[in-house]
């Protein structure tokens, strides 16, 4: 169960917010008592309430807006009782002063807005012992294993625990709750208003992470990067695994560059399934992978970590595999993308624009499939170790537009939203005989796309790369063929959301 945190600052919005979270299918909603500007009005609030309530006031002390008295709080906090309120939050130290009556549940309640302190299950403990039905044990995430203390305690609690980390480093631990016997998690009624750091809208932690699915069976995944929050393979996985009904979750790890080695290690304790490693970890990762898929030695980065039949983390680089396959498949729709008898990549002029890790990918498998290379970069000493650690060939950036090819790659960040007027190739360099290909992927048709189209150029999108990227990692997670279209659908649908706002 997801239960929805609403505080508005008047009666009216907050009742008739209330009703639309019930339309949307909510079945927990907490009312934050504190937020109203008037003293509160349980009688006006309580009248036909869509769906069970948690009733919560908080003080100033405890990071909430209440601004009358603690008598009048905690009269409103027994009113709410006797008026047969589904749950009543009370913090630790008012628990005892108010009493148990009637059907009302009591959630005994702590947070802590600075730190995960180390005596976890100490505090747990006491809050046990006040006479609730649900603990709720909240912390802030300084370093990622906070999380996994906290949810440790989850796990053990003989009360029903409702238990995660507040702050970016804990979004995941909202959701992985649910795996480790959390009744429920908090979420907002929407992005613009969080009440805690950190928190998911109703909408995400429902149908990105299907919360309510989740069991102790559940396998988790996830995508470790630094940052995360922008991350669409969250929504593109968890479709997957609903698509075909397997149980697990895929979640949005933020873990620091200095920590990752530690974190990860950590993370064993939760016996994670497998990752998609991207900025900038991919590098760091290498060094966990036992086996390698090839090419992903050569390439010297990976962007997936996955368990080999023994256990042991295997590593694979999805961006080279995934790009290629986008390439051969617009020179021969019906040949194996992976495998082809006859590479159409062989002998074809290549000119990369970008020399980071993308172009090093894509340039390491184009090589190999027998393509001669040329890199080009704004910064011309990254392109010229590229180029030299490859023993490809080197253009000017400047001299770009004159350099003869069959195929165009874009793998710089030029185009990406929200800049989406900039190219990084001018349309009179463009000839109707190149493919371009765009590894830029929000916006789908970026400038260089749609120039390329009206030049009458064969075009590939960075949207067919990620997919496909994606959809190889699922096959490496899950050992089975992905939902391609069900991945493809949901994140044209997610990049049409970022072009509107
Ligand atoms: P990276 O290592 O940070 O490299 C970024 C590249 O973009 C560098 O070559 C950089 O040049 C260049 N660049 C940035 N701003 C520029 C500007 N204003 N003018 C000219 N060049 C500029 O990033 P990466 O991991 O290789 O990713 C590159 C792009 O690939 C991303 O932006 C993303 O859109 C795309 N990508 C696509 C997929 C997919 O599946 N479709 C997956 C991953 C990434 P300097 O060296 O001069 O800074």
């Amino acid at each position: 169960m997801i239960c929805v945190s609403l505080g508005r600052t008047r009666h009216k919005m907050m009742i008739a917010e209330h009703q639309q979270l019930a339309q949307k299918g909510a079945q927990l909603v907490e009312l934050r008592l504190d937020w109203l500007g008037n003293p509160p009005d349980l009688g006006r609030l309580l009248k036909d309430k869509p769906t069970p309530v948690v009733i919560t006031c908080r003080r100033s002390q405890d990071k909430g807006l209440w601004k009358f008295g603690e008598d009048q709080r905690q009269t409103l906090l027994r009113s709410a009782i006797v008026a047969g309120v589904d749950y009543v939050d009370l913090e630790e130290d008012i628990a005892g002063t108010i009493r148990r009556y009637g059907s009302t549940k009591r959630i005994i309640s702590y947070h802590n807005f600075d730190e995960t302190p180390a005596n976890l299950a100490e505090i747990h403990q006491r809050l046990a012992s006040r006479d609730p039905d649900v603990v709720k044990l909240v912390t802030t995430a300084k370093v990622p294993e906070d999380n996994i203390r906290l949810l440790e305690v989850v796990k053990n609690a003989k009360v029903p625990t409702v238990g995660f980390c507040m702050g970016d480093l804990g979004v995941w631990s909202r959701i992985l709750c649910r795996k480790y016997g959390a009744p429920f998690t908090y979420a907002t009624f929407s992005a613009q208003r969080t009440m805690a750091p950190g928190q998911l809208t109703f909408e995400e932690t429902r149908d990105v992470f299907h919360f309510d699915q989740i069991n102790a069976e559940t396998q988790v995944f996830g995508v470790v990067a630094d940052p995360v929050a922008h991350s669409l393979s969250p929504l593109i996985h968890n479709a997957a695994f609903l698509a075909q009904g397997v149980n697990a979750v895929y979640l949005p790890f933020r873990i620091p560059r200095e920590r990752f080695e530690h974190s990860l290690k950590a993370l064993e304790a939760l016996d994670i399934r497998g990752y998609s490693v991207t900025l900038p970890h991919k590098v760091a990762a290498l060094e966990l992978a036992q086996t390698k898929i090839s090419p992903t030695a050569e390439i010297g980065a990976l962007n997936t970590l996955f368990r080999g039949a023994a256990g042991e983390w295997c590593g694979a680089n999805t961006d080279c595999d995934a790009a290629l396959a986008s390439l051969r498949l617009s020179f021969d729709p019906a040949g194996d993308p992976l495998h082809p008898q006859t590479d159409p990549l062989n002998g074809k002029r290549v000119l990369i624009l970008g020399a980071g890790g993308v172009s090093r990918a894509i340039a390491t498998g184009l090589i190999r499939a027998g393509a001669a290379v040329t890199i080009t970069n704004r910064t011309k000493s990254k392109a010229a170790d590229l180029a030299q650690s490859l023993g490809c060939v080197l253009a000017g950036w400047e001299n770009r537009g004159a350099v003869g090819t069959d195929i165009l790659i874009n793998c710089t960040s030029v185009g990406m939203h929200p800049k989406v007027d900039e190219t990084p190739f001018q349309q009179h360099w463009l000839d109707e005989a190149m493919t371009v290909f765009d590894t830029v992927y929000t916006p789908e048709r970026t400038l260089l796309i749609a120039q390329a189209r009206e030049r009458g150029c064969k075009v590939v999108t960075g949207v067919d790369m990620f997919v496909r990227q994606a959809a190889r990692q699922y096959e490496y997670f899950t050992g089975r063929s992905a939902p391609v279209e069900v991945m493809r659908d949901t994140l044209k649908k997610a990049i049409s959301v970022v072009k509107v706002t």
